[in-house]
């Protein structure tokens, strides 16, 4: 296209001076793109060093989109799911009815809407979950951020565990985004609108149940590793439940 261009710079007028006015407004063009490139780098830089809870997170969501830019314009992937977890699929295979076996008599009864949870809220039956240096909740579409006290401090152990085998790794902390926490029988309903697959009797109805984003790493395999390998410790110790989704995250049920 450009040559077509040019040919016709060269054909109107046969002035040179056209042609190295578009070579320059290309470059400056150029330019202001590897500029914006360098402003991103150095902004991830200084961010992941002055705010590490921000930065890191930052830079995750910067892989993230980078491997689904790529993936689509060049249908290759730079990351399968098995890539962002590895051994996940081996490590965590709890099915439904072992998630079940964890909430079918602790579990809270499912609720009907948002204001039922409210109110078992208000009770004290159940917790609220809010954004801290240590996890991150993303736009809950579908959830809200209660959980039973038990589930509460899992996750709280978790990140403590986590954090201090960052520490004795000199790894820089990437807080865990949990991406989905307790469900009604009304966002239920939506889902399953969106999504075939959401099921009726979710664990994620019960206040024992949250997700955590695997691909929210993005290029912290490092840290995701660690993450990982203390699960597969819970895990062991029956503290919980999980199962790797291909969707990105981890299903984790509390026991
Ligand atoms: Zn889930």
């Amino acid at each position: 296209m450009l040559k077509d261009v040019v040919m016709e710079v060269q054909n109107t007028n046969g002035n040179t001076n056209r042609i190295k006015l578009l070579i320059f407004q290309l470059m400056k063009q150029l330019g202001y793109v590897l500029m914006f490139f360098l402003f991103l780098l150095v902004l991830t830089f200084l961010l992941r060093h002055s705010v590490p809870a921000i930065g890191n997170v930052y830079y995750s969501f910067q892989c993230q989109v980078l491997n689904n830019r790529l993936t689509r314009f060049l249908n290759i992937s730079i990351a399968k799911p098995n890539e962002w977890c590895p051994k996940c699929e081996f490590n965590f295979t709890d099915d439904v009815s072992q998630h079940k076996k964890a909430y079918y008599l602790e579990g809270i009864q499912p609720q009907k809407n948002n204001q039922r949870l409210n109110r078992l809220y208000t009770k004290g039956v159940l917790k609220k979950l809010e954004s801290n240096n240590y996890f991150y909740i993303r736009d809950l579409n579908y959830s809200y951020p209660y959980l039973l006290p038990e589930a509460q401090k899992f996750i709280f152990n978790l990140c403590k565990m986590y954090s201090d085998s960052c520490a004795n790794n000199h790894l820089d902390y990437v807080p865990i985004t949990i991406t989905s926490i307790t469900r009604t029988i009304e966002s239920v309903e939506r889902l399953k609108m969106n999504n075939r697959n959401a099921i009726s009797e979710s664990a994620h109805l019960r206040g024992k149940t949250f997700d955590i984003s695997y691909t929210a790493f993005g290029c912290n395999t490092k840290q995701f590793k660690m993450l990982s390998d203390i699960l597969v410790q819970c895990r062991r110790e029956n503290q919980c439940f999980v199962k790797y989704e291909t969707n990105g995250c981890l299903h984790i049920t509390v026991n």
